[in-house]
Protein backbone atom coordinates (compact mmCIF):
# COMPACT_ATOMS: atom_id res chain seq x y z
CA UNK A 1 0.00 0.00 0.00
CA UNK A 2 1.02 3.15 -0.36
CA UNK A 3 1.37 6.12 2.28
CA UNK A 4 3.44 8.86 3.54
CA UNK A 5 6.92 6.79 2.80
CA UNK A 6 6.09 5.92 -0.61
CA UNK A 7 7.10 8.98 -2.44
CA UNK A 8 10.46 8.73 0.47
CA UNK A 9 11.18 5.25 -0.45
CA UNK A 10 11.72 6.59 -4.47
CA UNK A 11 14.08 9.09 -3.73
CA UNK A 12 16.50 6.53 -1.72
CA UNK A 13 16.21 4.08 -4.56
CA UNK A 14 17.60 7.06 -6.69
CA UNK A 15 20.27 7.48 -4.11
CA UNK A 16 21.24 3.93 -2.96
CA UNK A 17 21.35 0.49 -4.69
CA UNK A 18 19.35 -0.97 -1.96
CA UNK A 19 16.51 1.49 -0.78
CA UNK A 20 14.71 -1.27 1.80
CA UNK A 21 17.46 -2.22 3.28
CA UNK A 22 18.74 1.23 3.88
CA UNK A 23 15.75 2.13 5.37
CA UNK A 24 16.01 -0.27 7.75
CA UNK A 25 19.46 0.35 8.81
CA UNK A 26 18.58 4.28 8.66
CA UNK A 27 16.02 3.75 11.54
CA UNK A 28 18.29 2.43 13.50
CA UNK A 29 20.43 5.32 13.49
CA UNK A 30 20.43 7.59 16.60
CA UNK A 31 20.52 11.37 16.19
CA UNK A 32 20.59 13.92 18.91
CA UNK A 33 18.97 16.74 19.15
CA UNK A 34 20.14 19.48 22.30
CA UNK A 35 19.53 22.96 23.27
CA UNK A 36 20.12 24.35 26.77
CA UNK A 37 17.84 26.81 26.20
CA UNK A 38 14.77 28.03 23.66
CA UNK A 39 15.13 31.14 22.16
CA UNK A 40 11.98 31.52 19.14
CA UNK A 41 15.08 30.77 16.41
CA UNK A 42 16.37 27.69 18.66
CA UNK A 43 12.62 26.55 19.10
CA UNK A 44 11.83 27.12 15.25
CA UNK A 45 15.08 25.19 13.79
CA UNK A 46 14.41 22.37 16.09
CA UNK A 47 10.71 21.81 15.60
CA UNK A 48 11.58 21.64 11.52
CA UNK A 49 14.54 19.42 11.93
CA UNK A 50 12.48 17.07 13.54
CA UNK A 51 9.15 17.73 11.70
CA UNK A 52 11.58 16.87 8.43
CA UNK A 53 13.27 14.07 10.06
CA UNK A 54 10.18 12.30 11.33
CA UNK A 55 8.66 12.65 7.61
CA UNK A 56 11.20 10.25 6.46
CA UNK A 57 8.83 7.86 8.56
CA UNK A 58 10.41 4.18 7.64
CA UNK A 59 13.94 5.36 7.19
CA UNK A 60 14.08 8.02 10.00
CA UNK A 61 16.37 8.05 12.43
CA UNK A 62 15.76 7.76 16.08
CA UNK A 63 15.43 11.29 16.95
CA UNK A 64 16.58 11.83 21.24
CA UNK A 65 15.45 15.20 21.84
CA UNK A 66 16.45 17.25 25.03
CA UNK A 67 15.27 20.46 25.17
CA UNK A 68 13.68 22.77 27.60
CA UNK A 69 9.75 22.24 28.20
CA UNK A 70 9.04 25.98 28.24
CA UNK A 71 8.16 27.20 24.82
CA UNK A 72 8.92 30.65 23.53
CA UNK A 73 7.22 30.95 20.11
CA UNK A 74 4.62 29.96 18.25
CA UNK A 75 4.53 27.02 15.42
CA UNK A 76 2.77 26.39 12.10
CA UNK A 77 0.08 23.68 13.33
CA UNK A 78 1.83 23.12 16.49
CA UNK A 79 0.05 23.75 19.99
CA UNK A 80 1.55 25.66 22.59
CA UNK A 81 2.42 22.17 24.69
CA UNK A 82 5.32 20.19 25.07
CA UNK A 83 7.70 20.76 22.00
CA UNK A 84 7.99 16.88 21.82
CA UNK A 85 4.41 15.74 22.69
CA UNK A 86 3.25 18.56 19.90
CA UNK A 87 5.54 17.40 17.29
CA UNK A 88 4.68 13.86 17.94
CA UNK A 89 0.91 14.92 17.99
CA UNK A 90 1.13 16.22 14.47
CA UNK A 91 3.04 13.43 12.91
CA UNK A 92 0.41 10.83 14.30
CA UNK A 93 0.68 7.53 11.63
CA UNK A 94 3.87 7.99 10.73
CA UNK A 95 5.66 5.20 11.89
CA UNK A 96 9.15 7.27 12.96
CA UNK A 97 7.02 8.62 15.95
CA UNK A 98 7.61 5.52 17.66
CA UNK A 99 11.42 6.43 17.50
CA UNK A 100 11.19 9.84 19.08
CA UNK A 101 12.12 9.66 22.58
CA UNK A 102 13.48 12.41 24.76
CA UNK A 103 16.45 12.56 26.54
CA UNK A 104 19.95 11.99 24.95
CA UNK A 105 21.25 8.83 23.20
CA UNK A 106 24.27 7.43 24.94
CA UNK A 107 26.44 7.04 21.17
CA UNK A 108 24.72 8.94 18.73
CA UNK A 109 25.76 9.26 15.27
CA UNK A 110 25.31 12.76 15.27
CA UNK A 111 24.57 15.30 17.96
CA UNK A 112 22.77 18.71 16.45
CA UNK A 113 23.30 21.01 19.53
CA UNK A 114 20.98 24.63 18.66
CA UNK A 115 22.30 25.79 22.17
CA UNK A 116 24.68 25.86 24.81
CA UNK A 117 28.40 24.43 24.91
CA UNK A 118 27.60 20.24 24.63
CA UNK A 119 29.72 18.27 22.29
CA UNK A 120 28.47 17.99 18.72
CA UNK A 121 27.79 20.08 15.63
CA UNK A 122 26.38 24.05 16.28
CA UNK A 123 23.50 24.51 14.78
CA UNK A 124 23.07 29.03 14.94
CA UNK A 125 21.44 31.84 13.04
CA UNK A 126 22.24 35.43 12.81
CA UNK A 127 19.41 37.69 11.01
CA UNK A 128 19.90 36.42 7.50
CA UNK A 129 22.58 33.92 8.47
CA UNK A 130 23.05 30.32 9.09
CA UNK A 131 25.67 28.01 10.58
CA UNK A 132 26.22 24.34 10.53
CA UNK A 133 29.16 23.66 12.76
CA UNK A 134 30.80 27.29 13.10
CA UNK A 135 29.16 29.95 15.56
CA UNK A 136 27.85 33.10 14.77
CA UNK A 137 27.72 36.84 16.40
CA UNK A 138 25.26 36.75 19.27
CA UNK A 139 22.58 38.37 17.10
CA UNK A 140 18.78 36.79 17.12
CA UNK A 141 18.59 34.73 14.08
CA UNK A 142 15.12 35.96 11.98
CA UNK A 143 12.28 33.10 11.42
CA UNK A 144 13.58 32.35 8.01
CA UNK A 145 17.15 31.94 8.35
CA UNK A 146 15.68 29.83 11.22
CA UNK A 147 13.53 27.13 9.19
CA UNK A 148 16.77 27.35 6.89
CA UNK A 149 18.99 25.97 9.66
CA UNK A 150 16.44 23.35 10.19
CA UNK A 151 16.57 22.02 7.00
CA UNK A 152 20.41 22.54 6.84
CA UNK A 153 20.53 20.10 9.95
CA UNK A 154 18.22 17.95 8.60
CA UNK A 155 19.83 17.30 5.21
CA UNK A 156 22.70 16.87 7.35
CA UNK A 157 21.19 14.10 9.66
CA UNK A 158 20.10 12.59 7.02
CA UNK A 159 23.51 11.50 4.99
CA UNK A 160 24.76 10.86 8.53
CA UNK A 161 21.96 8.36 8.16
CA UNK A 162 22.57 7.15 4.78
CA UNK A 163 26.36 7.00 4.83
CA UNK A 164 26.04 4.87 8.32
CA UNK A 165 23.44 2.92 5.88
CA UNK A 166 26.29 2.27 3.39
CA UNK A 167 24.51 4.53 0.86
CA UNK A 168 24.58 7.98 -0.92
CA UNK A 169 28.65 7.87 -0.11
CA UNK A 170 29.39 8.93 -3.73
CA UNK A 171 27.38 11.95 -4.14
CA UNK A 172 27.23 13.04 -0.74
CA UNK A 173 29.31 15.10 1.56
CA UNK A 174 29.01 17.15 4.68
CA UNK A 175 28.40 20.92 4.62
CA UNK A 176 29.78 22.96 7.50
CA UNK A 177 29.85 26.54 7.04
CA UNK A 178 27.77 29.85 7.18
CA UNK A 179 25.60 30.95 4.35
CA UNK A 180 22.95 34.09 4.21
CA UNK A 181 19.91 34.01 2.46
CA UNK A 182 20.45 37.56 2.27
CA UNK A 183 22.85 37.68 -0.59
CA UNK A 184 23.52 33.70 -0.92
CA UNK A 185 27.16 34.41 0.23
CA UNK A 186 28.86 31.82 2.36
CA UNK A 187 29.37 34.16 4.98
CA UNK A 188 27.02 35.27 8.09
CA UNK A 189 25.70 38.38 6.64
CA UNK A 190 23.11 39.37 8.66
CA UNK A 191 21.21 41.92 6.35
CA UNK A 192 18.31 43.78 7.53
CA UNK A 193 15.49 43.47 9.85
CA UNK A 194 12.02 41.85 8.71
CA UNK A 195 9.91 44.42 9.11
CA UNK A 196 6.57 43.83 11.83
CA UNK A 197 4.01 43.15 9.21
CA UNK A 198 4.84 41.60 5.58
CA UNK A 199 2.02 42.21 3.06
CA UNK A 200 1.39 40.09 0.42
CA UNK A 201 -1.46 41.61 -1.44
CA UNK A 202 -0.33 41.15 -5.54
CA UNK A 203 1.42 37.83 -4.22
CA UNK A 204 -0.27 34.57 -6.23
CA UNK A 205 0.91 30.70 -5.31
CA UNK A 206 0.65 28.49 -8.28
CA UNK A 207 0.52 25.16 -6.81
CA UNK A 208 0.31 24.88 -3.24
CA UNK A 209 1.98 21.55 -3.20
CA UNK A 210 5.33 20.61 -0.88
CA UNK A 211 7.57 23.65 -2.63
CA UNK A 212 4.61 25.87 -1.93
CA UNK A 213 4.00 24.32 1.65
CA UNK A 214 7.39 25.68 2.49
CA UNK A 215 6.69 28.60 1.74
CA UNK A 216 3.92 29.03 3.75
CA UNK A 217 5.47 27.37 6.89
CA UNK A 218 8.15 30.42 7.89
CA UNK A 219 5.58 33.24 5.69
CA UNK A 220 3.07 31.42 9.19
CA UNK A 221 6.19 32.40 11.77
CA UNK A 222 5.69 36.45 10.56
CA UNK A 223 3.22 38.94 10.86
CA UNK A 224 1.16 39.04 7.35
CA UNK A 225 -1.36 41.19 5.98
CA UNK A 226 -2.96 41.24 2.70
CA UNK A 227 -4.98 39.17 0.16
CA UNK A 228 -2.85 36.38 -1.00
CA UNK A 229 -4.52 34.35 -4.02
CA UNK A 230 -3.79 30.24 -3.44
CA UNK A 231 -4.57 28.36 -6.32
CA UNK A 232 -4.39 24.62 -6.69
CA UNK A 233 -7.10 22.17 -7.74
CA UNK A 234 -5.57 18.80 -6.26
CA UNK A 235 -6.10 17.48 -3.03
CA UNK A 236 -3.62 15.86 -0.28
CA UNK A 237 -3.56 11.87 -0.56
CA UNK A 238 -1.84 9.69 1.51
CA UNK A 239 1.66 9.65 -0.12
CA UNK A 240 2.35 13.46 0.11
CA UNK A 241 2.30 14.09 3.86
CA UNK A 242 6.13 13.36 3.35
CA UNK A 243 6.78 16.07 2.52
CA UNK A 244 3.52 18.85 2.51
CA UNK A 245 4.69 21.06 5.81
CA UNK A 246 0.89 22.43 5.13
CA UNK A 247 -0.75 18.74 5.89
CA UNK A 248 -0.37 15.68 7.89
CA UNK A 249 -2.01 12.36 7.86
CA UNK A 250 -5.33 13.70 9.17
CA UNK A 251 -5.21 15.98 6.33
CA UNK A 252 -5.98 13.38 3.55
CA UNK A 253 -8.55 14.41 1.18
CA UNK A 254 -8.45 18.31 1.80
CA UNK A 255 -7.75 20.69 -0.90
CA UNK A 256 -3.76 21.87 -0.72
CA UNK A 257 -4.85 25.53 -1.62
CA UNK A 258 -7.19 25.91 1.31
CA UNK A 259 -4.27 23.99 3.14
CA UNK A 260 -1.84 26.29 2.29
CA UNK A 261 -4.20 29.27 3.06
CA UNK A 262 -4.92 27.84 6.50
CA UNK A 263 -1.36 28.48 7.47
CA UNK A 264 -1.12 31.73 5.76
CA UNK A 265 -4.57 32.79 7.66
CA UNK A 266 -2.90 32.34 11.17
CA UNK A 267 -0.42 34.76 10.59
CA UNK A 268 -2.94 37.24 9.87
CA UNK A 269 -3.08 37.27 6.32
CA UNK A 270 -6.62 36.83 4.21
CA UNK A 271 -5.60 34.79 1.69
CA UNK A 272 -7.84 33.96 -1.33
CA UNK A 273 -8.59 30.12 -2.25
CA UNK A 274 -9.04 29.24 -6.00
CA UNK A 275 -8.81 25.15 -6.20
CA UNK A 276 -9.04 25.20 -9.82
CA UNK A 277 -5.82 25.15 -12.09
CA UNK A 278 -4.27 28.53 -13.08
CA UNK A 279 -5.68 28.51 -16.57
CA UNK A 280 -9.39 28.62 -15.07
CA UNK A 281 -8.39 31.54 -13.08
CA UNK A 282 -9.94 34.57 -13.70
CA UNK A 283 -8.28 36.46 -17.21
CA UNK A 284 -8.43 39.94 -14.95
CA UNK A 285 -6.63 37.90 -12.25
CA UNK A 286 -4.14 36.56 -14.54
CA UNK A 287 -2.98 39.92 -15.91
CA UNK A 288 -2.51 41.81 -12.72
CA UNK A 289 -0.07 39.50 -11.04
CA UNK A 290 2.59 41.45 -8.85
CA UNK A 291 4.81 38.67 -7.68
CA UNK A 292 3.71 35.33 -8.59
CA UNK A 293 5.46 32.07 -6.98
CA UNK A 294 5.48 29.11 -8.94
CA UNK A 295 5.97 25.84 -8.17
CA UNK A 296 3.88 23.33 -10.04
CA UNK A 297 5.26 20.14 -11.52
CA UNK A 298 4.22 21.26 -15.39
CA UNK A 299 6.73 23.49 -17.30
CA UNK A 300 3.87 24.18 -19.96
CA UNK A 301 1.98 25.72 -16.74
CA UNK A 302 5.05 27.77 -15.91
CA UNK A 303 5.46 28.80 -19.63
CA UNK A 304 1.86 29.69 -19.34
CA UNK A 305 2.04 31.84 -16.78
CA UNK A 306 4.92 33.97 -17.68
CA UNK A 307 3.22 34.80 -20.41
CA UNK A 308 -0.17 36.38 -18.05
CA UNK A 309 2.99 38.79 -18.06
CA UNK A 310 3.50 39.17 -13.72
CA UNK A 311 5.56 41.94 -12.66
CA UNK A 312 8.04 39.53 -10.51
CA UNK A 313 7.65 35.41 -11.11
CA UNK A 314 9.85 33.22 -8.53
CA UNK A 315 10.04 29.60 -9.39
CA UNK A 316 11.02 26.76 -7.63
CA UNK A 317 11.54 23.26 -8.04
CA UNK A 318 13.47 19.88 -7.42
CA UNK A 319 15.15 16.93 -9.57
CA UNK A 320 14.86 13.58 -8.30
CA UNK A 321 18.50 13.08 -7.21
CA UNK A 322 18.56 15.95 -4.25
CA UNK A 323 19.27 18.62 -6.38
CA UNK A 324 17.30 21.79 -6.17
CA UNK A 325 16.70 25.36 -7.25
CA UNK A 326 15.01 28.92 -7.08
CA UNK A 327 15.64 31.18 -9.66
CA UNK A 328 13.55 35.10 -10.48
CA UNK A 329 12.55 36.31 -13.08
CA UNK A 330 10.81 39.97 -14.53
CA UNK A 331 10.79 39.27 -17.98
CA UNK A 332 13.10 41.52 -19.76
CA UNK A 333 16.83 40.78 -17.85
CA UNK A 334 18.32 37.61 -18.24
CA UNK A 335 16.08 34.64 -18.08
CA UNK A 336 12.76 34.84 -18.34
CA UNK A 337 10.18 32.05 -16.60
CA UNK A 338 9.72 30.54 -20.16
CA UNK A 339 13.43 30.47 -21.16
CA UNK A 340 14.13 28.18 -18.41
CA UNK A 341 10.93 25.91 -18.76
CA UNK A 342 11.17 24.31 -22.26
CA UNK A 343 10.99 20.55 -21.26
CA UNK A 344 8.66 20.09 -24.41
CA UNK A 345 11.98 20.62 -26.16
CA UNK A 346 13.84 17.82 -24.39
CA UNK A 347 12.51 15.31 -27.17
CA UNK A 348 13.34 17.34 -29.98
CA UNK A 349 17.30 16.72 -29.35
CA UNK A 350 19.86 14.42 -28.36
CA UNK A 351 21.59 16.08 -25.83
CA UNK A 352 18.49 17.40 -24.37
CA UNK A 353 17.24 13.64 -24.46
CA UNK A 354 20.86 12.13 -22.69
CA UNK A 355 20.26 15.34 -19.82
CA UNK A 356 16.75 13.99 -19.42
CA UNK A 357 17.71 10.41 -19.22
CA UNK A 358 20.30 11.54 -16.88
CA UNK A 359 18.88 13.63 -14.56
CA UNK A 360 21.31 16.54 -15.01
CA UNK A 361 20.28 19.80 -15.79
CA UNK A 362 21.63 20.06 -20.30
CA UNK A 363 23.68 23.20 -18.64
CA UNK A 364 26.00 21.34 -16.94
CA UNK A 365 26.53 18.05 -19.07
CA UNK A 366 26.60 19.75 -21.99
CA UNK A 367 30.42 21.49 -21.62
CA UNK A 368 31.40 17.68 -20.75
CA UNK A 369 30.02 16.34 -24.25
CA UNK A 370 32.40 17.13 -26.28
CA UNK A 371 35.49 16.31 -24.24
CA UNK A 372 37.65 13.11 -24.21
CA UNK A 373 37.71 13.39 -19.88
CA UNK A 374 35.03 11.15 -18.39
CA UNK A 375 32.40 12.76 -16.21
CA UNK A 376 32.97 14.45 -13.15
CA UNK A 377 32.44 12.28 -10.52
CA UNK A 378 30.28 14.97 -9.06
CA UNK A 379 27.75 14.85 -11.95
CA UNK A 380 28.53 11.02 -12.18
CA UNK A 381 27.43 10.73 -8.41
CA UNK A 382 24.52 12.46 -9.26
CA UNK A 383 22.98 10.12 -12.10
CA UNK A 384 20.79 7.34 -10.74
CA UNK A 385 22.63 4.20 -8.82
CA UNK A 386 21.39 1.94 -11.94
CA UNK A 387 22.93 3.87 -14.35
CA UNK A 388 26.14 5.38 -12.87
CA UNK A 389 28.31 2.45 -13.63
CA UNK A 390 27.81 2.42 -17.36
CA UNK A 391 28.66 5.70 -17.36
CA UNK A 392 32.13 5.30 -15.17
CA UNK A 393 35.12 6.12 -17.59
CA UNK A 394 33.62 6.64 -20.83
CA UNK A 395 34.96 9.86 -22.80
CA UNK A 396 31.87 12.38 -22.71
CA UNK A 397 32.06 12.54 -25.78
CA UNK A 398 31.04 9.44 -25.97
CA UNK A 399 28.70 9.68 -23.27
CA UNK A 400 25.95 9.80 -25.52
CA UNK A 401 26.54 6.13 -27.08
CA UNK A 402 27.12 4.66 -24.26
CA UNK A 403 23.95 6.09 -22.80
CA UNK A 404 21.78 4.39 -26.06
CA UNK A 405 19.97 1.59 -25.30
CA UNK A 406 22.00 0.67 -22.15
CA UNK A 407 20.48 3.66 -19.74
CA UNK A 408 17.33 2.72 -17.82
CA UNK A 409 14.74 5.42 -18.76
CA UNK A 410 12.89 6.79 -16.13
CA UNK A 411 9.50 5.43 -15.71
CA UNK A 412 6.37 7.16 -15.56
CA UNK A 413 5.41 6.94 -12.21
CA UNK A 414 4.81 9.24 -9.19
CA UNK A 415 6.82 12.16 -8.24
CA UNK A 416 9.72 11.24 -6.25
CA UNK A 417 10.76 13.47 -3.40
CA UNK A 418 11.71 13.84 -0.14
CA UNK A 419 11.09 16.19 3.30
CA UNK A 420 14.06 18.18 3.24
CA UNK A 421 14.13 18.16 -0.70
CA UNK A 422 10.95 20.07 -1.15
CA UNK A 423 11.56 22.06 2.27
CA UNK A 424 14.95 23.95 0.61
CA UNK A 425 13.53 25.58 -2.07
CA UNK A 426 10.51 26.44 -0.50
CA UNK A 427 12.21 28.45 2.10
CA UNK A 428 14.34 30.02 -0.28
CA UNK A 429 11.22 30.99 -2.12
CA UNK A 430 9.78 32.23 0.99
CA UNK A 431 13.40 34.36 1.41
CA UNK A 432 12.89 35.99 -1.88
CA UNK A 433 9.30 36.48 -1.27
CA UNK A 434 10.11 38.41 2.10
CA UNK A 435 13.09 40.46 0.74
CA UNK A 436 11.07 41.81 -2.26
CA UNK A 437 8.42 43.00 -0.10
CA UNK A 438 10.74 45.07 2.09
CA UNK A 439 11.81 46.77 -0.96
CA UNK A 440 15.11 45.70 0.14
CA UNK A 441 17.77 46.19 -3.22
CA UNK A 442 16.97 42.49 -4.85
CA UNK A 443 19.76 40.50 -3.37
CA UNK A 444 18.96 37.43 -6.28
CA UNK A 445 18.91 40.35 -8.70
CA UNK A 446 18.26 39.42 -12.48
CA UNK A 447 22.65 39.40 -12.60
CA UNK A 448 22.06 36.93 -10.20
CA UNK A 449 19.02 34.29 -11.27
CA UNK A 450 19.16 31.63 -9.79
CA UNK A 451 20.57 29.57 -6.43
CA UNK A 452 20.77 25.67 -7.32
CA UNK A 453 22.96 22.87 -5.38
CA UNK A 454 21.67 19.51 -4.21
CA UNK A 455 20.79 18.95 -0.76
CA UNK A 456 23.70 15.45 -0.71
CA UNK A 457 25.81 18.69 -1.14
CA UNK A 458 24.69 21.89 0.42
CA UNK A 459 25.68 25.45 -0.38
CA UNK A 460 28.98 26.23 -2.40
CA UNK A 461 30.87 29.27 -3.75
CA UNK A 462 28.54 29.08 -6.83
CA UNK A 463 25.53 27.98 -6.23
CA UNK A 464 24.21 31.24 -6.78
CA UNK A 465 24.10 32.40 -10.72
CA UNK A 466 23.16 33.50 -13.99
CA UNK A 467 21.10 32.22 -16.27
CA UNK A 468 20.54 34.07 -19.55
CA UNK A 469 18.04 34.46 -22.21
CA UNK A 470 17.26 31.82 -25.07
CA UNK A 471 17.47 33.23 -28.25
CA UNK A 472 14.14 31.84 -29.31
CA UNK A 473 12.18 33.12 -26.47
CA UNK A 474 8.86 35.20 -26.39
CA UNK A 475 10.92 37.26 -24.64
CA UNK A 476 13.00 38.15 -27.67
CA UNK A 477 10.39 39.41 -29.18
CA UNK A 478 10.02 43.64 -28.68
CA UNK A 479 6.17 43.58 -29.24
CA UNK A 480 6.48 41.10 -25.78
CA UNK A 481 8.75 43.60 -24.25
CA UNK A 482 6.60 46.68 -25.12
CA UNK A 483 3.55 44.54 -23.27
CA UNK A 484 5.39 43.89 -20.17
CA UNK A 485 6.82 47.66 -19.95
CA UNK A 486 3.34 49.21 -20.36
CA UNK A 487 2.02 46.93 -17.62
CA UNK A 488 4.29 47.77 -15.36
CA UNK A 489 6.73 50.02 -15.83
CA UNK A 490 4.72 53.20 -17.23
CA UNK A 491 2.39 52.38 -14.87
CA UNK A 492 5.01 52.33 -11.87
CA UNK A 493 5.83 56.37 -13.40
CA UNK A 494 2.58 57.40 -13.08
CA UNK A 495 1.55 56.17 -9.86
CA UNK A 496 5.00 57.47 -8.65
CA UNK A 497 4.63 60.83 -10.24
ZN1 LIG B 1 12.48 33.97 -22.23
Amino acid sequence: MAGPYERTRRFLARVTDDPDGAAARMAGVEVDIVAARLTPAVEIAIALTATLLLRLDEAAPRLHLDVPATRTTRLPRLGDGNLVEEVATEHAGFVSVDRLVTGRSADPALRLVFDGEDDGVFVATAGWACAFGERLPDIAGNPIAAVFAGTIASAEALKVALVAAGGATARSRPWRGAVSLWDYALAPNVGMSIPEVVDLDGVVFVGCGGVASAIAWPLALLTLRGAPLAVDDDTIDDTNPNRHLTASLRDVGEGKAELLAALLRSAGAAPVVQPVRWEAVDPGRRSAVELGVVSVDEDAARRAFQLDMPRLALNGGTSDTGFYQVTSHDFLTEACLGCIARADLHTGGPDESLARLLGIPLAELRPHLGSGAPLPDELLGRVAAENREQLRGVPGSDVARAACGRLRPLPDEPAVSAPMLSAAPGVLLAAELVKRRMGAEAPLSPRTNMVATSILTGPHERWGRRIRKRTDCTCQDPAYRAHYRSRWQEGAAQRAS
